[in-house]
């Protein structure tokens, strides 16, 4: 037996015995030189070496449109060495495959492209249940976030959230001399709603209110329910000279808002800005007592403090 031929059937052995498909092509003719019987299986059929590749492995008439003898041979120059992965769904079996691709010399010295296809179905089934996992985790994030920081009948932030927001607020007025203002509203005789049209009735002004503040406030004002019936705006970047006006301005608003249950409904407002060696509460407790000032002066009206 000469060393070709034992070179030969060790190849054979080899290839035949590797764990995934396996085929090697003329790059300039597309003959097909060798398939392994995995490759065979792959597509279903029996492929016969010396054939054209594209017509033997994937039944076509012109070369498949993942080819990439082109790309492998893309700077005009052929040279051993090169390679490519890339994946490519069979649509034969349903599975996905890694395919490798290299240029090799022949034995011949013609320089064929070998490739190597790898069965990724178990690797690609597991990526997409990991991502599908990802995007419940995500979902539940947000979902556990408004459980946290939200009001469950308004949607406002709660008092936990305020909590936070005033804390960050106060941080950067420490740190960087960041003004914010603060606005207490408390809806006027809300009690008188609730015992001529009932608590649900209550409800659903409460609710309608959280949207209307919220609708006519910037995008970067923090709306939280305080109380039953009041509601605390935290306005960064606001100082005494911008938050006097958007009181007032809320005040009018709502009291020529017309509100689903056909009440007229006005609010008591107290403000106050941000001073050195304010904490949350000597800030609030300002604009509480700002807020009570107007509920002597009559109601429906906005003080600062
Ligand atoms: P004032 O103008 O002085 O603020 O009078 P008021 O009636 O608004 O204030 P008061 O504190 O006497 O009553 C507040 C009412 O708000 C009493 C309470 O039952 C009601 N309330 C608090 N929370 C809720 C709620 O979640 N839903 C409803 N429907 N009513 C609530
Ligand atoms: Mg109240
Ligand atoms: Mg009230």
């Amino acid at each position: 037996m000469t060393r070709q031929n034992n070179n030969s059937i060790i190849f054979n052995s080899l290839f035949q015995a590797l764990p995934f498909g396996v085929y090697i092509v003329d790059v300039q003719s597309h003959q097909l030189l060798f398939a392994n019987r995995h490759l065979s299986e792959m597509v279903g059929g029996n492929v016969r070496e010396g054939g054209i590749c594209y017509r033997e492995i994937f039944n076509f008439e012109s070369p498949c449109m993942h080819c990439r003898i082109k790309e492998l041979r893309s700077d005009g120059e052929e040279q051993s060495g090169d390679h490519l992965t890339f994946e490519f769904f069979n649509e034969y079996n349903d599975r996905w495959y890694q395919f490798h691709e290299l240029m090799v010399p022949w034995t011949d010295g013609r320089l064929v492209k070998c490739t190597f296809a790898v069965d990724i179905s178990e690797l690609k089934a597991a990526q997409n249940s990991l991502a599908e996992a990802h995007a419940r985790l995500a979902i539940k994030n947000e979902e556990l976030e408004t459980l946290y920081a939200r009001d469950v009948l308004t949607g406002a932030y709660n008092r936990v959230k305020l909590d936070e927001i005033m804390d960050k607020e106060l941080g950067r007025y420490e740190r960087y001399g960041r003004l914010f203002s603060i606005i207490l509203m408390d809806i006027d005789d809300f009690k008188d709603i609730n015992d001529t049209l009932g608590h649900l009735a209550g409800d659903r002004v409460l609710y309608e209110m959280s949207n209307l503040l919220t609708a006519n406030t910037r995008a970067t004002d923090l709306l939280c329910r305080w109380g039953g019936e009041e509601f605390l705006l935290v306005c960064p970047e606001t100082d005494s000279s911008g938050v006097r006006p958007l009181a007032e301005n809320l005040r009018q608003m709502v009291a020529g808002h017309e509100f689903e249950c056909g009440s007229r409904i006005t609010i008591s407002l107290g403000a106050a800005t941000v001073r050195p060696e304010d904490t949350q509460d000597s800030m609030i407790a300002r604009a509480d007592k700002a807020m009570y000032l107007s509920k002597s002066q009559g109601k429906n009206v906005c003080n600062f403090m």
